[in-house]
């Protein structure tokens, strides 16, 4: 069950964020406000929700301050609001990332902005954050080890926010983006970063200087959560959902439909698996995106996560891991109990 929320207004005190073009509206009190007004709604129709802001006031805080708060509480879900900016000025629309270790793309310039806060948080930065300097993409490489076991469920609230984004004051949609950011880098629960909309744009600026827009970006980002949380609570209660299937051969899915889709069994012991990807859709044995291994997967949610192997220990599972990521350089092991995913710690 979903219990816990953290919420995390971006930057704040002598951390404004991204200013205006005459410098007078700040990203902090957007974000501020926005966040106050969802932890409401949330409080309001989930009395049971403890909801928990990394900030409530205007003060600043670390980045990884923000991750520890949410890992010492151990939140269920951790959802940062923040307002972008870019030089160029056409530049419009909401966007939502997860944390990855994409940095080929546009969604460079967003995290390395977003990033760059630490360079304020004092001398010991480079030694907090295992010497990352945020204006060098060299840097960046230390995420390339990254293991996000939490990747499906962020995404899946990162497109449930983006979903409810097309009815908003601002409606164009630049989609859900994967980025190296360091204030979701360790958190331990599911995590996004919402990108409201663009302060540097005279359009997305009219919108989000105007008070009543934060109320409606609050309800949308409410929405969402309602959604991931019906999602999130079947998934973890209903282990029917979960179950381990096998991936359906080309010549049995002829005779077969996807409803009457076979389980293998439903594992009664304790064993790890090593999980390739995780997409919207039931792929057949022979699909290219499967690279020729033998896979199962496991619903959940939306999400069909599709694993390879079965290792009784960690080792062994770990030894195949290296040969795996060859193919599939986002692999990593995950625990299986009764046919469902459990925590590896
Ligand atoms: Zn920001």
């Amino acid at each position: 069950m979903l219990k816990k929320v953290v919420i995390d207004p971006g930057h704040g005190g002598r951390d404004p964020g991204a200013l205006s073009a005459d410098r007078k509206v700040k990203e902090k009190d957007i974000t501020l406000s926005v966040s106050l007004k969802l932890g409401d709604l949330i409080k309001r129709s989930y009395p049971d929700i403890e909801v928990i802001f990394t900030r409530k006031t205007d003060v600043f805080i670390e980045l990884d301050k923000r991750t520890e708060i949410a890992n010492k509480n151990k939140a269920d879900l951790f959802i940062s609001i923040h307002v972008n900016a870019a030089t160029a000025r056409a530049a419009t629309g909401s966007e939502t990332f997860v944390m990855g270790a994409d940095k080929s793309s546009s969604n460079f310039e967003v995290t390395m902005l977003e990033n760059s806060v630490i360079m304020m948080e004092g001398e010991d930065y480079a030694t907090r954050y295992e010497g990352f300097d945020p204006n060098n993409p060299e840097s960046y490489i230390i995420f390339t080890l990254l293991q996000n076991a939490h990747l499906e469920q962020s995404l899946e609230m990162a497109s449930l926010v983006q979903k409810h984004f097309n009815n908003g004051p601002i409606k164009v949609s630049r989609g859900i983006k994967q980025g190296p950011l360091l204030v979701l880098w360790k958190t331990s629960m599911p995590s996004v970063l919402i990108e409201l909309g663009f302060i540097s744009n005279p359009l997305d600026f009219k919108i989000l200087n105007n008070h009543a827009n934060h109320d409606k970006f609050a309800s949308l980002i409410f929405n969402a959560f309602k959604e991931y949380k019906q999602i999130y609570d079947k998934d973890y209660s209903n282990g029917e959902s979960t179950a381990l299937k096998k991936v359906i051969p080309q010549s049995e899915s002829k005779s077969t439909q996807d409803t009457s889709l076979k389980k293998v069994r439903k594992e009664s012991e304790t064993h790890y698996r090593i999980q390739i990807m995780a997409v919207n859709k039931i792929l057949r044995s022979n699909s290219p995106d499967l690279k020729g291994r033998d896979a199962n997967y496991i619903k959940m949610g939306n999400l069909y996560k599709y694993t390879i192997g079965e290792y009784p220990t960690i080792d062994m599972a770990k030894k195949e891991l290296g040969s795996i990521r060859k193919d599939f350089p986002q692999a990593f092991i995950i625990l299986v109990k009764d046919g469902t995913i459990v925590p590896l710690n």
